[in-house]
């Protein structure tokens, strides 16, 4: 599975599927996905927190922390696709409507 490969659409009824195989959906709520989508978030700042601006780029270099950054990348973009689907929230719609939005807040200056 890659990014190159993998449709937004199956990459979402994979984190579905693997959810429903353990039952997880059952009990979910918007409260309790907002907050563990919350939490990843944490988990992600806090391989940052305490490096220099100046050395952030090389935790690429450390292969360890490398796939640590991308646990928890995986683990936000996780509970933002099940929010999503609880909510049957179409995100491609989302981000093009906000978009649209910022490019109204934001214009390009010429
Ligand atoms: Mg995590």
């Amino acid at each position: 599975m890659t990014d190159k490969t993998t449709t937004l659409t199956e990459l979402k009824k994979h984190i579905q599927d693997f959810s429903d195989a353990r039952g997880w959906r059952k009990n979910e709520n918007a409260k309790d996905l907002v907050m563990a989508l919350t939490v990843e978030a944490a988990e992600l700042a806090e391989i940052f927190m305490w490096l220099h601006s100046d050395e952030v780029d090389s935790i690429k270099e450390n292969p360890e922390t490398f796939e640590h950054t991308q646990e928890e990348l995986a683990d936000v973009f996780w509970y933002l696709c099940r929010i999503c689907e609880h909510f049957d929230i179409d995100i491609s719609k989302a981000v093009e409507n906000k978009t649209e939005k910022n490019a109204k807040k934001y214009p390009i200056k010429e």
